[in-house]
């Protein structure tokens, strides 16, 4: 570009360069016209992006638009800047440089595959986290170039499609809800709190209220609620709940009119963290309404709702739809996610806007968030369709509640709405059992491994407990099995109350039990058969896991690096 007689706007740059042209203009359309994108940052500036995939007739083709011939000689003196070049080795690790054919690949993958517990091997009943099906045909259009490849920020005439699936879905959203309008932005359950609570301060700020900064959070709340509040730079005031799990209503009252002045918001969870329909849903949002504030529902567990209640209709004002639980985004392994957030007419004009305008409230580096994993969403919906989606939620409740009924003669269930049923997941509690036989939820939860089960999520939101969500996918025969894992569990820790199995030397608090364990020495006052095959059913289907039980406390507080060395890898 130099050479070409262009002024750059840097002389250090990683993988774009910004000229200085009054020509921006026309060379913009000049490559257009050669199918080229460039970015127009204004009428004297262009940029161009560059990344691995560009091909040398790519910048052959560039190049000619700025009026530089078809000779690439500069490649031929291409010297990277002083200072930007690596001098560090890298991917040292032996497995980058290990597996050079597809068959040795594919068995390093399967290798690594086979150390999980993962849905392809049994149900993993995580409460909270809705672990259901990620269905191929749903996840197949996310390989399609024409979802896959674009980039965000590709002009609106050339992402028509997806233009039509964020309107499709926005609507659908909107009808599932009942909300007005979604913002598809922000990339995370998290991140749409954040989102909606800024909509809301900019609602407060619009109304000249801006000094309400009190935010209201029952102490059941996911943890990700008080510190979206906190980043929004709300103050945060826990309410309590009662012995039945709900929230308190005078506890309510009496904050809410305490901080009445500064009220901001409330964040509620419906059903609730405790697995339950608050039946005071509606009386809640009209005690933070009636004080100047806004409902802020957390709608992580609206896989409880999908087509029986719609939060836009009592009382919500702006809430977070994790596409990744109820619509089918697979996750588990940190994202990428979608947390869109849906919320009433009047705060629709506070939705997240375009990240390259300032004070837009965007949340996230593109428009319209991981769009490339709305597809996923959009089929999910259109192949249910309403009553589809309504199904789901029944069977997802039905079989929530199957397992609290086969469970609540070992384990008590902890919390039940007022008639005796839970919603889509249920709290089993272990702290009466741990008393009794110094067994935890963290011995059951390893346990679980040895008879090829995901444990179920541990002390959250109670300490001491298990909380067990099925979802819609997993079939009776399916759930059956974790429940025979669950009751023969109880079994165990029965002999270690007897006295029958020593209190600290049994199959619970050595497990899990790893595959290198069957052979050599066996040094435990149990049989290899009842630590490692304790139920019929895993002679037939085995999972090992690949480590031991590790420290968890120490790990977190000792930073260390499991890598070898070339030399010592076998
Ligand atoms: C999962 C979850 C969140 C957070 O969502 P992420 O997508 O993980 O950020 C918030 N609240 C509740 C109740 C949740 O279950």
């Amino acid at each position: 570009m130099s050479d070409a007689g262009f002024e750059l706007a840097s002389t250090q740059f990683f993988d774009t360069i910004t000229i200085n042209t009054d020509k921006a203009q026309a060379l913009f359309k000049q490559a257009q016209e050669k199918n080229i994108n460039l970015r127009l940052l204004n009428d004297n500036q262009l940029t161009i992006a560059m990344d691995e995939t560009t091909t040398t007739e790519d910048l052959k083709s560039l190049l000619a638009i700025f009026g530089q011939g078809s000779t690439l000689s500069c490649f031929d003196k291409v010297e990277p800047c002083h200072g930007q070049v690596r001098e560090s080795v890298f991917l040292t690790h032996p497995v980058f440089s290990l597996h050079h054919s597809e068959t040795e690949m594919m068995r390093y993958l399967k290798r690594l595959e086979n150390k999980d517990i993962a849905l392809n091997h049994s149900m993993i009943a995580l409460g909270s986290c809705t672990m259901k099906l990620n269905a191929a045909t749903q996840m197949y259009p996310i390989s399609l170039p024409g979802f896959s490849k674009l980039h965000p920020y590709a002009p609106a005439t050339q992402t028509q499609g997806y233009q039509q699936l964020f309107k499709d879905l926005e609507h659908a959203l909107c009808e599932i809800t009942g909300y007005d309008a979604v913002s598809l932005q922000p990339n995370a359950g998290s991140q749409g709190e954040f989102a909606g609570l800024l909509a809301i301060h900019a609602y407060h700020q619009s109304r000249g209220d801006a000094h309400r900064n009190i935010c209201l959070i029952p102490s059941s709340a996911h943890g990700t609620n008080p510190a979206s509040a906190v980043m929004a730079g709300m103050k945060v005031v826990i309410v309590k709940c009662d012995e039945s799990g709900n929230i308190s209503v005078d506890d309510l009252q009496e904050k809410a009119q305490k901080h009445a002045d500064n009220l901001a918001a409330i964040m509620v969870t419906y059903p609730s963290t405790h697995g339950v329909f608050e039946v005071q849903i509606q009386k809640i949002c009209d005690i933070i309404h009636t004080r100047g504030g806004q409902v802020y529902l957390d709608g992580a567990n609206l896989n409880a709702m999908v087509g029986i209640t719609r939060m836009g209709e009592f009382g919500a004002d702006v809430s977070h739809i994790n596409l990744h639980k109820t619509f089918a985004i697979p996750h588990g392994g940190g994202g990428p996610g979608m947390g869109p957030i849906g919320v009433k007419a009047h705060l629709a004009q506070f939705l997240p806007g375009d990240p390259l305008v300032k004070d837009s409230n965007a949340v996230s580096a593109a428009m319209y968030g991981s769009a490339s994993i709305l597809p996923i969403s959009w089929s999910y919906i259109k192949l249910l369709g309403k009553h589809g989606m309504q199904r789901s939620t029944e069977i997802a409740i039905v079989s929530a509640n199957y397992i609290a009924t086969e469970l609540k003669d070992h384990f008590p269930i902890l919390y039940r709405g007022d008639q005796g049923m839970v919603a889509h997941e249920c709290i089993i509690d272990i702290r009466p059992l741990k008393d009794e036989s110094g067994i935890t939820e963290e011995d059951i939860a390893k346990r679980l491994m040895d008879y090829g089960f995901h444990s179920p999520t541990m002390s959250f939101p109670v300490s001491g407990t298990l909380m067990i969500e099925p979802t819609e996918s997993e079939s009776k025969r399916e759930i059956d099995r974790f429940i025979t894992a669950m009751v023969s569990i109880y079994n165990e820790i029965q002999n270690v109350i007897s006295g029958k199995w020593d209190r600290e030397n049994n199959p619970l608090k050595n497990a899990p039990h790893t595959a290198h364990e069957m052979s050599g020495e066996w040094n435990y006052p149990y049989t290899r058969t009842q630590a490692l095959y304790p139920v019929e059913s895993l002679v037939a289907n085995k999972y090992f896991p690949p480590v031991k039980r590790i420290d968890n406390v120490y790990g977190d507080r000792n930073l260390f690096c499991s890598c070898i060395t070339t030399e010592d890898f076998k």
